[in-house]
């Protein structure tokens, strides 16, 4: 997909989860498997996963309201037994979009209580200067959760664990234990700086910390699932990882020598990654602000 197509999809995350003004007519669903039970769906908004097996359906994440039909296809593809969980991994309209037309087709959604917080109230996102309306009930997660939840389904343990504050205040981590794979939300996107949400209670340092407990945890063999781009394996994720914290290092001890927040952009800390990463979404001295943002809570 072109950057600025991906941009544009990312761009609506903090906009409605019915945006009037996306053609998606022409959205192809795209479908990889990833492992035996386990499959991408790639449309526009975030990445999807998805469990089939004797137990029915579980779909990490369901894009914008209006591609429930594609997405319902693809998945009628894969299996005919009904979609009994969506497990939205934050708040954003392009991952809880399809909640209201999943729920009334029979799905019970599944978020971190903040995810459901912030769906039944008006949110404002400041990055973007848009006020985002309180969704409708029944798009709200029916079942939620402070710290982490595992699902024992098509003979996998799925587990979904809090990130803590990092792309927003709600984002959760999903982890197929025995596939091995596993679904970053937009705590990792391939194509873009990470977005740190601060209207909505993001912080960077959270993308480090997330990174590495999955690191942690993985092999050589797992894959990730970013809320945006390809899916990858542990050195790309590593790597994400060590760029995190280094921009971070750089900016600390600009800002450690007394260097205000102009200086640090003028430092250019990011430029070996700007050429792959600085243009679709999140600009150089965008992510500046979230890192100082990080390290000067409240100014
Ligand atoms: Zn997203
Ligand atoms: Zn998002």
């Amino acid at each position: 997909m072109p950057a600025l197509a991906v941009a544009a999809g990312i761009l609506l995350a903090a906009q409605t989860a019915r945006p009037q003004n996306q053609d998606f007519s022409k959205v192809v669903v795209k479908t990889t498997k990833l492992a035996e039970h386990i499959y991408e769906l790639e449309g526009a908004g975030g990445n999807i996963a998805v469990s089939v097996g004797d137990d029915g359906v579980i779909l990490i994440d369901d894009q914008f309201a209006p591609l429930t039909p594609k997405i319902k296809a693809a998945v009628t593809a894969l299996s005919k037994k009904p979609i009994r969980f969506v497990i939205n991994t934050h708040w954003h309209g392009d991952h809880t979009g399809g909640n209201e037309n999943m729920a009334a087709a029979g799905a019970v959604i599944v978020a971190h209580d903040n995810v459901r917080k912030r769906m039944s109230t008006e949110q404002f996102v400041a990055m973007m200067n848009r006020k985002v309306p309180p969704s409708p009930e029944k798009a709200l997660p029916i079942v939620t959760f402070a710290a982490d939840v595992t699902f024992h389904f098509n003979g996998d343990d799925i587990h979904v664990t809090y990130a803590g504050p990092a792309h927003t205040d709600g984002d959760s981590i999903v982890t197929f234990t025995k596939a091995n794979v596993v679904h970053m939300g937009d705590c990792y996107m391939t194509i873009s700086y990470p977005f740190v949400d601060l209207s909505s209670g993001g912080n960077y340092d959270g993308f480090i910390a997330a990174a590495a407990k999955v690191l942690a945890a993985a092999d050589d063999k797992t894959k990730f699932i970013p809320g945006h781009g390809d899916v990858t394996d542990k050195a790309a994720l590593k790597g994400w990882h060590d760029m995190l914290v280094t921009i971070r290092e750089r900016v600390k001890k600009l800002v450690d020598a007394g260097k205000t927040v102009d200086d640090v952009k003028s430092a250019k800390v990011t430029a070996e990654w700007d050429a792959k990463l600085g243009s679709a979404f999140i600009k150089p001295d965008q992510l500046v602000d979230f890192v100082y943002a990080a390290l000067k809570p409240g100014k």
